[in-house]
Formats: structure tokens, sequence, C-alpha cells
């Protein structure tokens, strides 16, 4: 089967033996797709990830063999994510579940940038879902990452009609602002990029570009879905006193958030990071009733042009890269 693996600071196709059963429990997947996450991107970028690693999670495949107590069969196509949390270590206990270990530990194997994949009987008992017959793979393929806008959302736990700010509009901040309208918020967007702030607008949402803001503009809560350093000043900016930042990205020079800012006006930072179970279910049927829209927001590569996803991603020539892989 065919896989790509980082390099020497590329992306690159390679042939490898099948992955097999081979009498374990799980499911051994066809990946239809996978789209690319912006931790693909920084996993890349600052080499976090060894060469020989297979990138992607958010898989769209279809079952081909499968030894499982679940009820999932062969054919059914599917969505899942990688990480599960253990539900009973500190951080489970206290809704920190991206921080488990067994979290941290757990994958899907090789990786989303594959042919085929091996999911464990622990993915297919917590996290992953046929896949609604509304949705294409492309739209389905959001299901992590709105997983984890949906978490941010919970974590900020903002009263039902609270006025928010989401600071950045690409493919996450378009999802989170989507979903921030239906958990009942009054929701406003901003971009300096004027397509992202027309996507907003044709969505039936505020959005305005950053040079036009009100000044007099207060947010109950500021979703960071930036990753540029200066959109923290637009955080601090626009949050009202003793109002909330979600911090749902992370910068290049990891500029902080002022201390005596926080201190004097009685702000909430707060981090949010991957999803527990319980949010991907919740976006799954965000997404099957279509009150968060995805449709167009993916540019399509076939998998041999998978470093052409990577650097027109990283260019903003595209919002988001979605990884056909063929049949
Ligand atoms: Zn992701
Ligand atoms: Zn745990």
């Amino acid at each position: 089967m065919k896989i790509a693996v980082i390099n020497k600071g590329k992306i690159v196709i390679k042939e490898t033996p099948d992955i097999e059963l081979n009498g374990r429990q799980g499911a051994i997947v066809k990946v239809l797709g996978c789209g690319l996450c912006g931790s693909d991107i920084v996993k890349f970028v600052h080499k976090i990830s060894k060469d020989g690693t297979v990138l992607g999670h958010e898989i769209v495949a279809r079952i081909v063999e499968i030894n499982s107590k679940t009820n999932f069969k062969i054919g059914d196509e599917i969505v899942t994510s990688h990480h599960i949390p253990c539900g009973e270590c500190v951080y489970c206990k206290n809704g920190n579940v991206s921080m488990c270990e067994h979290f941290k530990s757990t994958n899907i194997v090789p990786g989303g940038f594959s042919e085929y994949v091996y999911l464990s009987e622990e993915h297919l008992k917590n996290v992953a879902h046929v896949k609604p017959e509304n949705l294409t793979d492309i739209e389905a393929s959001f299901y992590e990452p709105l997983g984890c806008c949906v978490r941010a959302i919970k974590r900020a736990n903002l009263r039902g009609n609270a006025t928010v700010l989401v600071v950045g509009l690409g493919s996450i901040g378009l999802m989170m602002a989507q979903a921030l309208k239906a958990f009942g918020m009054d929701v406003m967007g901003c971009d300096l990029i004027p397509d992202r702030v027309n996507r907003l607008r044709n969505l039936g949402i505020a959005a305005c570009n950053v040079k036009e803001m009100d000044p007099n503009f207060k947010a109950d809560g500021v979703f960071m879905t930036s990753g540029a350093d200066k959109a923290i000043n637009t955080a601090l900016k626009y949050v009202r006193n003793g109002g909330k930042i979600l911090v749902f990205s992370s910068t290049p020079n990891n500029w902080g958030y002022a201390n005596n800012e926080i201190y004097y006006r009685e702000l909430t930072v707060l981090g949010s990071y991957s999803p527990a179970p319980v949010d991907l279910e919740d976006s799954l049927n965000l997404l099957r009733s279509h009150q968060v829209k995805v449709a167009g927001l993916s540019t399509v590569y076939p998998l041999e042009d998978i470093q052409k996803a990577f650097d027109d991603t990283m260019n903003n020539r595209i919002m988001k890269a979605y990884i056909k892989i063929k049949e």
C-alpha cells in the first residue's frame, strides 16, 4: 500500500506492505480521504514528528476487514478520530481529556495519509461512527476538527445568548462561528482577508474586516482561531472587562497575554485542544443537520500531490486541503 511519510523536510510517497488484522480485534479500513489539519502543518514545519511519520487523522474510510464486538460491518463507510481518553485519570476526571496519557498514546495506524489504516477495537467503540448518508466524504472529514470546536465552546462555558467574537476566519474559524451560533450565541467574526469575511457573511453570520471593527464592540467571549501573534492584540482589544478568551491556535512567536490586562480587567484566558467522544457526537449532529456547513471549504488533492497540499496550506493559498485517496 501507499503511504505519505515525512522524509528530510519533505512529504514523500512510499510503498509499504499492506496492513493486516492478523487476529487482532479492530478493523482495517480503506481510507477514502483525509483532511489536512493545522496540527499536521505544525508537526511538519517544526519537525516535531520524526522522519518516517505518517501524518493525517481526519479520515473518512470504508471497512474492508473486521474482528469486533461492535455493530460495524464490512462495507460501512465511517468517520473516526485518532485519540481516546481513558476516562479515569486525574485529567479525564477534571475534563481535560486531551491531557490524558492514554489519549496521547492512542492513534490510528500508520496515519491518515495512507491507503489503509488499522483502527483498534477501542476506536470502533468510542470514536468511530457510520458516515451520515446526507454528507459527502469531504464534508464528513470535518467530523474531528469540528469536534475540537465544540469542545472549545463547552470549555468557554458562556451564557446561551452571549456576544462572541471569532478572530480568524480560516476553515476552523468559519466552523467555530457556525457552531457558536448553533449553541445560541450572538456571533461576530473578523479577519484581515476580505474573501474570508465574505464567506462568513454568506453563511448569515455578521463579519467584519479587522481594520473596520467598531472600536466600541465588546465581546463576552473571544475565540482565537487565528494563527497570527498580532491577533492576540485584537482579542485583548475586543474582549469586555471580565470576559473570556479561548485560545485555539498556536502562534509562530508565542506572544503571551499580558499579565496586567488579565489582572486589572479580570479576564479569563483558557486553552482547548482536542475533543472528547461526546464532543465528536455533537460535531456529527451539527454536520448532519447542516447547522454547520462545510461545503466549499476544501481543495482536493490526490495523495501523489500531498506536498503541494502542504505548500498551498502553508502559503495561505487555500482554506483547507483534503487528500483524496483513490480506490
Ligand atoms: Zn485535526
Ligand atoms: Zn485519562
